[in-house]
């Protein structure tokens, strides 16, 4: 594995692997590297010949309240796992070079940025799209692996890539998960055994209102309300939403409707740490919807 740190010498590599004939996967990380990046690696492995994975904290898509100083960073260990999961190049560049002295471009996607993160999050969405389209440029990828983990910011990308036509194709790869459910991430290592302990009932509240909407379950508000009654159970954690909406719009109807995908989606605070997690599910065609609306 390779180390690059400039982005002009990364994008000389990709152009003339490209006129190799090679096919490149890009897997873009904020470092702090788990189980769940290295799932992603692994699927660039599989997909393409040449796996740039990208470890760069980038300070645009951080609130001026939010954690980008203390945010975990460990080279050394970030090192390894890339290595081992597979990664060609590890691309991993300066803040100077990444936004140059006199940078004046940001980009905004309207619309699907509008709730969730991005109205609890203002301005995240454009530091995320912004990165992005820079590593996209810089890397040259046919490919470039997103996990579900972070929903919204998968439809915001897509978005981004119809709009300015950029020539690749978006991966999903599914939330990798402890075994209580937990989905992993690099913000758990803020979390005190006892927050770890409380963490257990996000999933479950997501896994509860899943089994409902398997049972026929179908209207908003009272699936919000399950995500919510679940998560009340424990006191400690403070939800900031707990919703779910169409999964390819973020529209919010009272009711959906068979063969429709729901995205559930719960953002909270488990202490003084931000939690994101969501499950993603088809309406089935029996659904009680039927019985509701259409009798
Ligand atoms: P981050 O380093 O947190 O910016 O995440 C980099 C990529 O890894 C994003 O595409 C995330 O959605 C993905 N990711 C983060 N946590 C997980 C997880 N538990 N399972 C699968 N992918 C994940």
């Amino acid at each position: 594995m390779r180390v690059i740190s400039k982005p002009k010498e990364m994008q000389t590599i990709a152009e003339s692997l490209r006129k190799e004939g090679k096919k490149i996967t890009v897997v873009p990380t904020m470092g702090y590297l788990h189980e769940g990046h290295t799932s992603l690696i692994q699927k660039g492995r599989e997909l393409a010949d040449i796996v740039i994975t990208t470890l760069f904290v980038n300070p645009t898509q951080f609130g001026p309240n939010e954690d980008y100083e203390k945010y975990p960073r460990d080279f050394a260990r970030d090192f390894q796992q890339a290595e081992k999961a597979g990664t060609d190049f590890l691309f991993n560049p300066k803040i100077e070079d990444m936004y140059e002295k006199g940078y004046n471009t940001l980009i905004n996607i309207i619309g699907i940025t509008d709730k969730f993160e991005g109205s609890s999050r203002p301005g995240h969405f454009d530091g995320v799209a912004t990165i992005v389209a820079k590593l996209f440029n810089i890397t040259k990828p046919h490919f470039a692996i997103f996990g579900q983990k972070d929903y919204q910011q998968i439809l915001v990308i897509k978005q981004m890539v119809r709009d300015f036509f950029f020539d690749l194709s978006i991966v999903v790869a599914p939330t990798v998960r402890e075994h209580d459910g937990l989905a992993l991430s690099s913000r758990n290592v803020y979390l005190s055994n006892e927050e770890r302990n409380r963490a257990g009932i996000i999933y479950k509240s997501l896994d509860e209102a899943l089994q409902q909407i398997q049972k026929g379950e179908s209207r908003r508000k009272i699936l919000n309300a399950m995500l919510h009654n679940t998560l009340r159970t424990v006191p400690e954690i403070k939800i900031d939403y707990a919703s779910c909406a169409d999964a390819d719009t973020l529209e919010e109807p009272d009711v959906f409707l068979p063969g429709e995908r729901i995205i559930l989606m719960i953002a909270v605070y488990n202490g003084k740490t931000r939690l994101i997690d969501n499950a993603l599910v088809t309406v089935p065609q029996d659904s009680n919807v039927k019985k509701h609306y259409f009798v």
